[in-house]
């Protein structure tokens, strides 16, 4: 498992010329913005916690392109990154988040009531919703670059804080660690947990070091809200059930997320947050509300059409595999989700998916028939 050289001293004898990547074959944001110039200046900066810029661009160095989204190619080690190695991270922030300006300000809003509809997505087409975010802890360094006993002292904390959750919110804390493999495949397998650490993404990002120590879920007894503990970001915060009621699990989702913070809060933690980045994370394409809205959905016709692709676009929507980021779709089922995560508040991204999702499925429902859909064609949102 490739890992960050960061206590490899002996790389400042050697030229920043002779010390840069190759990039001839990259295609990630990092390798469109990374310069030999900008790889010089700041190549022997660090961050308090030690973070230097070849662990933040490990990633996208070892993994050129994805099959099937742009990937940033960069990570944060810790809160600090983001402004040490902002030369790197602004340009990329730009332009993964559409244009999002250094001066650039972001607005949070969960309040579930603000939502319009969203309570009936046709659950013929819409197998089931899910609403996920990540929360990092303040004061610690974030998973590319946390030490075993900083991981603990996460999962302790999140246990401690977590199960003081009540209601139908109450649950409890399974570590990777104690579950039986078929235990975790089970799991995985019904998309309740994060997969193996298989994706090269992960992988070189060092996030996957010590794996399963310090893993694990925590979640209610109806499985329909969930933490993951220590994955690629210190949280994960989901709330998902069957069918087509965004509604419901965007207001769940909110009410959960929001006492967790108190709970942390109570016991002297707080989450990393600033005005311009909103909720900071680990990769970059997660800053802000860090969330992503998505249902599973069969679209067997439109996925076919030729204008699948810039309809997505158009509505400022994304579409992986139904077995998570690194996977194709099978059988015409898609997992369909807000594009954006900063410049957007959680309401407005959820609103987006709700109304793209119902115009899809309508645009599934006339080719389904035979009919076109040309009149159906969407403005770029
Ligand atoms: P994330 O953005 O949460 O990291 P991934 O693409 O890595 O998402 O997928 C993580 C897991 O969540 C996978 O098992 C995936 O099938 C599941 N998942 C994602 N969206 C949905 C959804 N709408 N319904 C059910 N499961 C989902
Ligand atoms: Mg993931």
């Amino acid at each position: 498992m490739p890992f960050g050289n960061t206590h490899n001293k002996m790389k400042l004898n050697f030229s920043s010329e002779q010390e840069y990547p190759d990039l001839s074959q990259h295609n990630n944001h990092m390798a469109q913005v990374l310069t030999p110039e900008m790889y010089a200046d700041l190549r022997d900066k660090e961050t308090p916690s030690g973070f230097t810029l070849d662990d933040v661009i490990q990633t996208g160095v070892d993994n050129p392109g994805h099959p099937f989204i742009m990937t940033v190619g960069c990570v944060a080690g810790d809160e600090e990154t983001y402004e040490v190695f902002k030369d790197l991270m602004d340009p990329v922030i730009e332009a993964r988040h559409g244009g999002y300006k250094p001066t650039d300000k972001h607005k949070t809003d969960l309040n579930s009531e603000s939502l319009q509809g969203g309570d009936d997505l046709d659950p013929n087409y819409v197998l089931s919703s899910r609403v996920r975010t990540g929360r990092s802890i303040r004061g610690f360094c974030l998973p590319p670059h946390c030490s075993r006993g900083e991981r603990r002292a996460i999962e302790n904390l999140s246990i401690e804080s977590l199960d003081a959750l009540e209601g139908d919110l109450k649950g409890r804390y399974y570590a990777l660690k104690n579950m039986t493999d078929e235990e975790q495949q089970q799991l995985i397998d019904d998309h309740f947990l994060f997969d193996k650490p298989v994706s090269p993404l992960l992988l070189a990002s060092g996030m996957a070091r010590d794996w399963p120590d310090g893993r694990g879920i925590w979640h209610n007894d109806n499985k329909t809200f969930l933490v993951w503990v220590n994955e690629e970001d210190h949280l994960r915060v989901i709330s998902m059930q069957k069918g087509g009621n965004m509604r419901d699990v965007f207001t769940r989702f909110c009410t959960g997320l929001t006492k967790i913070e108190e709970l942390f809060k109570e016991r002297g933690h707080e989450f990393m947050w600033n005005e311009h980045l909103g909720y900071v994370l680990t990769c970059p394409s997660n800053l802000g509300t860090g969330l992503r809205a998505g249902v599973h959905v069969k679209l067997p016709n439109l996925s076919k059409h030729e204008k699948f692709g810039e309809i997505l676009k158009k509505l400022r929507l994304q579409k992986r595999g139904t077995g998570g980021v690194d996977t194709a779709a099978v059988g015409g089922v898609f997992d369909i989700s807000n594009a954006d995560r900063l410049g957007f508040s959680e309401v407005e991204l959820v609103q987006m998916v709700v109304d793209g999702v119902n115009l899809l499925v309508d645009m599934e429902k006339r080719l389904e028939a035979g009919e076109n859909i040309d009149d159906l064609m969407p403005e770029q949102k």
